[in-house]
């Protein structure tokens, strides 16, 4: 979705309202396709005293399964963009809220997919607290723990659960 922004470079006031949705269910995060439902921006392009801004929030569904423990999770992520859109940069102006336009365009897409790709958290867990997996057995330590741990923290228990197998 390209925007021509022609008129609001005019001069005069004016806003553009936004509202948007983009697929991004191509798009691989971790070796997954975590976002199987479409990303919204609202907000709007505001042209004020010759200054053309936006001002705009995604929402993003993230479903993958936890880092540690597998669990499918689904995260709801919402964060602000803020750009300073200009149509060339005077010299040393460069920073990460300034967005060069090409011809008075913009091209939302990427814009979205930009914003999505650097603020989605590296770490995708269940809970922060995630336990994770038991290296030996694979139970899931967030229903709690399992027979190795104390298998290796109490040796006694060790010989005496030898032992029953043995008798089993
Ligand atoms: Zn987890
Ligand atoms: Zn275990």
């Amino acid at each position: 979705m390209v925007l021509d922004l022609r008129q609001l470079f005019g001069g005069d006031d004016r806003s553009l309202p936004l509202d948007a949705e983009f697929d991004l269910s191509d798009i691989e995060f971790s070796g997954a396709f975590p976002i199987k439902t479409p990303v919204r921006i609202t907000g709007e392009i505001l042209s004020k005293t010759g200054i053309v801004s936006l001002s705009a929030v995604l929402s993003v569904q993230y479903e993958a399964d936890c880092d540690r423990c597998g669990t499918p999770t689904v995260k709801h992520y919402r964060f602000p963009v803020e750009k300073t859109l200009v149509t060339e940069l005077a010299n040393g102006e460069e920073n990460d809220e300034m967005l060069v336009l090409e011809d008075m365009k913009l091209d939302l897409y990427e814009l979205v997919l930009t914003e999505v790709v650097l603020a989605m958290p590296t770490k995708h867990l269940c809970r922060e607290d995630c336990r994770g997996v038991c290296a030996t057995c694979g139970k899931n330590l967030n229903e709690g723990d399992c027979d190795c741990r104390e298998a290796v923290g109490d040796p006694r228990l060790a010989v005496l659960k030898q032992l029953l197998k043995d008798g089993e």
